[in-house]
């Protein structure tokens, strides 16, 4: 028997345990998790009997091998109708988001828009985030939709300072056509109550899980941990957390950005309109994203949960999407000896790894260790 080591209970972590136990043989696989329970953030939580997550938590893909797998295990409710909007206060309207052409002529400022929009810079030649954006979408938009936006959300002054260009949502300056922001994606959320944790209860069924649990002593390079008092040694070690904290912080600690939650219930049975489910607020509002919960859970009541998330240094949410904390990261995954992988958002320390993205990563490493 091989023994198997995974660091965290989260997508990542769950994702690797179920496909280790459903495609391997001869393989046991521990999995070690601090928390006092599996999913970390997309564990299903209770306020006021409405259930929520740690922020809005949709699954959303373009994989379709990664939809049909997660759907097997819970079924997840489309909802191809869902949009996003964002509040621009400078206009006192709302507005679709990704940024949409035909928002545009309800902007007050439309003659100067079209005019940026006529002579954009190459944005091939953009040396940094703000360069990017100016270049994909001209000032004026970038000052309505992301400037702010993305200062708030990463805690920093000078967007400048950003030398990556990826931002929620993936990939998407300037939409044409459709209001539906994900009419190219699959989009939808678990049918069953408890959400996904039916999910993470399937994919650790078959492995040796320890909750509660913190790795005192980590030794990489000969595949051995220190915890419960004891040394423990494996074959094969899958890192989900930060790859600075398995190696003691050699290259310096990399940095994350957390997040704080505030949830409220209002009187009435909806908040938002109707295929809006959560809403993005770009100007200089404390909080980056309100979330309605039910639009997501179907929760029946006559009361609607509010999720309402602010930008802290509270948790390890957000991995720094700059190319210098990338590079060090980088640094630490070359530290991995053979049979050590890191995978997940902070394992791979990419902003953009989302729970689809957790999944598709544990399908190609089981793959590639059989
Ligand atoms: C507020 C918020 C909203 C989001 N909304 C969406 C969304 O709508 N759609 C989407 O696709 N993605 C969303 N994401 C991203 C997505 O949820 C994450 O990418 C994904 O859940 C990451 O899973 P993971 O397993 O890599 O990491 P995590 O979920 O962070 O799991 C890591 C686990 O490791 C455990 N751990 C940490 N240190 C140790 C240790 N020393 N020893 C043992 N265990 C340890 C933690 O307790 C945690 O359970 C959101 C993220 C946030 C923060």
């Amino acid at each position: 028997m091989k023994k198997v080591l995974i660091i965290g209970g989260g997508f990542a972590g769950c994702a690797a345990s179920h496909l280790i136990n459903r495609d391997l043989k001869n393989y046991e696989v521990t999995l070690v998790e601090k928390s006092v329970y599996l999913g970390a953030g997309n564990k299903t939580q209770y306020y006021g009997g409405h259930p929520y997550t740690f922020g809005p938590r949709h699954f959303l893909t373009q994989d379709r091998e990664v939809y049909e797998y997660l759907n097997a295990l819970v079924p997840i409710r489309l909802c191809p109708e869902h949009e996003f909007i964002t509040y621009v206060s400078s206009d006192s309207n709302f507005y679709n988001f990704p940024i949409n052409e035909d928002d545009i002529p309800s902007m007050p400022d439309k003659e100067n828009i079209y005019k940026e929009l006529k002579s954009l810079n190459d944005v091939s030649s953009a040396l940094n985030f703000e360069e990017y954006w100016i270049a994909s979408v001209g000032k004026t938009l970038y000052g309505k939709f992301v400037n702010d936006y993305n200062k708030k959300m990463w805690l920093i002054d000078c967007n400048s300072e950003f030398d990556t260009f990826k931002w929620s949502p993936k990939g998407i300056a300037l939409k044409k056509g459709p209001r539906a922001a994900w009419d190219v994606a699959i989009s939808g959320y678990p049918y069953d109550k408890r959400g996904y944790d039916p999910y993470f209860e399937i994919a650790t069924e078959n492995t040796k899980v320890l909750l509660n649990t913190d790795i005192e002593v980590f030794d990489i390079p000969s595949k051995r941990v220190f915890f419960d008092g004891d040394w423990h040694s494996f074959d094969l070690i899958i890192n989900t957390i930060s790859p600075s904290v398995i190696f003691e912080n050699v290259f310096g600690e990399l940095p994350f950005i957390g997040r704080d939650l505030l949830k409220f219930v209002l009187p009435s049975e909806f908040v938002f309109p109707k295929n809006v489910y959560f809403i993005y607020f770009a100007g200089q509002e404390p909080f980056t994203r309100l979330v309605e919960y039910k639009k997501f859970t179907h929760h029946k009541s006559q009361h609607s949960l509010i999720g309402m998330e602010i930008p802290s240094l509270n948790g390890s949410h957000y991995p720094l999407p700059m190319k210098k904390w990338q590079a060090v990261a980088d640094k630490y995954h070359k530290l991995q000896p053979d049979g050590v992988f890191s995978i997940g958002r902070a394992g791979s320390y990419r902003y953009e790894v989302d729970i689809d993205d957790c999944i598709r990563q544990a399908m190609d490493l089981v793959k590639a260790i059989s």
